[in-house]
């Protein structure tokens, strides 16, 4: 979204009606190549460069947030870079663009921005990118599994094997691993929020694979955080609703769906990603000192169990 949209200038303290606080917005149908730009959005989407206020909540943490450079982990970036946070991404290097974007972003905050690109659907790239953060951040508080690839397909005979398992690697097997590795560098009061979704228990019938890891990062995120809660880490969840990033239109729904994406949810419209940003900032900040294996929905009002 441009500076000079009046919703954005709103930040997000300001006393406000969440019906309107943003549009509901109608994108045209338009599809753009996995994993997509937000640059190349129609209409953009807010990450909060004009509407995140912070308030000293995160003040020298060291946060690495995978999938940084567009839609919710842009938004967690540059929220975390506002509560003083130094920040490390990681992104595919085909998105680029958007992530001097948020790095800028994070920088002009007067914080440290770290770029990270690789693939997370490989194991090695998993480990060293979380040692990578440490060395670069000078230490690791805060880990944000967040990159996820959701991509539609309408029967079980359509979606192959080969889609399955990047599913798979991208979305939870990577969360084992950048997990694991972070370990190594957290120390008490450390923790690991992981994006999870409303398809974890309303799935679609067009995401059988993707809507099957999100459920399994919610046990991930329960198991682990009973696991790790005697060592002084807390594993959290967000579950966002529909949000108007570069995952939807670049193949996570049908294009000519686009038009009416989140206007069944009980506010009537798609959520922005800086929305989600407040709940990632509470579970990464030592007041969410008891909060452990807990899931945050930001969905609009969509009922969940
Ligand atoms: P996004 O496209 O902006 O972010 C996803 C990011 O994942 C990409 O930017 C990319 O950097 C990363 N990624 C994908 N495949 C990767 C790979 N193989 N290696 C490394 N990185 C990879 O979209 P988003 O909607 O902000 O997605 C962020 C998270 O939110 C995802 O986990 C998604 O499942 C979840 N989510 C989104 C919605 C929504 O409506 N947008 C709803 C529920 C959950
Ligand atoms: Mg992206």
């Amino acid at each position: 979204m441009s500076e000079d949209a009046d919703t954005t200038r709103i930040d997000q303290l300001e006393f406000q009606n969440p019906v309107t606080r943003y549009p509901s917005i109608e994108p045209p149908p338009q599809r753009q190549d996995e994993p997509g730009l937000a640059a190349k959005m129609t209409p953009s989407a807010d990450i909060g460069e004009f509407s995140y206020t912070g308030t000293g909540r995160l003040g020298r943490r060291k946060a690495l947030v995978t999938g940084g450079d567009s839609g919710i982990g842009a938004a967690v970036a540059v929220a975390f870079a506002r509560e003083g946070a130094d920040v490390a991404i990681t992104y595919l290097p085909a998105e680029e663009r958007d992530a001097q974007e948020v790095l800028r972003i994070v920088a002009e905050s007067g914080r440290k921005a770290i770029a990270l690109p690789g693939d997370l659907s490989d194991g090695s790239f998993c480990r060293e990118v979380v040692n990578l953060a440490a060395e670069q951040l000078g230490g690791l508080d805060i880990l944000v599994n967040n990159a996820g690839k959701q991509v539609a397909v309408d029967s079980l005979e359509q979606l192959t094997d080969s889609q399955v398992e990047q599913t798979f690697q991208t979305n939870i097997l990577a969360m084992f691993r950048t997990s694991r590795a972070a370990l190594a560098h957290m120390q008490p009061g450390s923790t690991i929020i992981n994006t999870t979704s409303v398809e974890a228990y309303q799935p679609s019938p067009i995401l059988v694979d993707y809507a099957s890891t999100k459920a399994a990062i919610n046990n991930f995120t329960k198991s682990l955080g009973h696991q790790l809660a005697s060592r002084g880490i807390r594993v959290n969840a967000v579950a966002p609703g529909p949000i108007w990033t570069p995952l939807q239109p670049s193949s996570g729904q049908p294009p000519e769906e686009l038009p009416e994406f989140g206007h069944s949810t009980p506010l009537g419209r798609a959520g922005q990603p800086t929305e989600l940003a407040p709940a990632y900032v509470f579970l990464a900040s030592p007041e969410s000192s008891y909060v452990v294996g807990a899931t945050v929905h930001v969905n609009g009002g969509m009922p969940t169990p």
